[in-house]
């Protein structure tokens, strides 16, 4: 192996922060986020192609296309170990693992993914760039996310048959005009090279948001709420298959997924998400 003058460094791809300076955006930029997505993009672009580079998530100018500032870089939390072996919840510190390196949920009540990752904690900084991408039209915001998430879910990937995403509600798709789970499973699966099935799941009825609800009521508003598309069993018998989503809150939305993809005959499931909302029992460095 070839001596490196430089120290390895970590993986920054796509969301690498950049100096900072201010840069104004020409009023037609606030017009566009207006617009439909695809004449929003097009103005981007064309702003883009005149203007210094800015950050993904403000207005500081940056020396690539396609990178966050320093200061919205070091308000992003990345997840790295300690984690759970299983949900991938991150750890306070590592003695919050048992023996087999799970968190107290996953030791009481397994879920039937075999492992679930995440690039972010879902906090302020995460929002910044997640919401404008669910909500604001920002579809240019799924490859540096899925940059991120390829990285955190490295080994889930290279071990994936079948990359595909949670599914939205037809109606709730027809209302944002883009499906951000397809967007970014599309663009993991194109960075592990894996195929992607983007209509694997289809979700049979529109679910409430499942919050702050506990187990149970979770269960019973999932129960039966996504099957697979016909002719999806072929594709996923004896199959291991990466779910993917935007964010990660209990697990119950991926774990009814991947239930009904087990259930199809699938060898194996597993999540990959942008971001998850961490536990605050754990956060608050309590041992289990
Ligand atoms: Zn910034
Ligand atoms: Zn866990």
């Amino acid at each position: 192996m070839p001596a490196s003058a430089s120290p390895p460094s970590r993986d920054r791809t796509a969301i690498a922060p950049d100096a900072a300076a201010p840069a104004g955006r020409p009023p037609w930029a606030a017009a566009g986020a207006r617009l439909g997505a695809g004449l929003a993009a097009a103005l981007r672009a064309a702003r883009d192609a005149l203007l210094p580079p800015h950050c993904l998530t403000c207005e500081a100018e940056v020396a690539v296309q396609g990178t966050l500032c320093a200061a919205c870089f070091r308000g992003l939390g990345f997840i790295t170990a300690p984690l759970c072996a299983r949900c991938g919840v991150p750890f306070a510190h590592a003695g919050q693992a048992d023996a087999q390196g799970l968190c107290p949920g996953c030791a009481a009540d397994p879920p039937p993914f075999a492992a679930a990752r995440a690039a972010l904690r879902y906090d302020a900084g995460a929002k910044r760039l997640l919401l404008p991408f669910k909500h604001g039209d920002r579809t240019d915001l799924a490859a540096p996310l899925a940059a991120q998430m390829a990285r955190a879910g490295a080994a889930l990937l290279a071990r994936a048959d079948l990359v595909a995403p949670v599914p939205a509600h037809w109606r709730r798709r027809l209302a944002r005009r883009y499906d951000q789970a397809a967007l970014l499973a599309r663009a993991v699966a194109r960075l592990g090279g894996r195929p992607c099935v983007p209509d694997l799941l289809r979700r049979t009825r529109a679910t409430p948001p499942l919050g702050e609800r506990g187990a149970a009521e979770r269960a019973a508003l999932l129960a039966g709420a996504f099957a697979l598309r016909r002719g999806g069993a072929a594709r996923v018998a004896g199959r291991r298959v990466l779910l993917v989503d935007d964010v990660l809150t209990s697990g119950a939305t991926a774990g009814a997924c991947a239930r009904v993809l087990l259930a199809a005959g699938a060898a194996a499931v597993d999540v990959l998400a942008a971001a998850r909302v961490p536990d605050p029992r754990l956060a608050a460095g309590a041992a289990p």
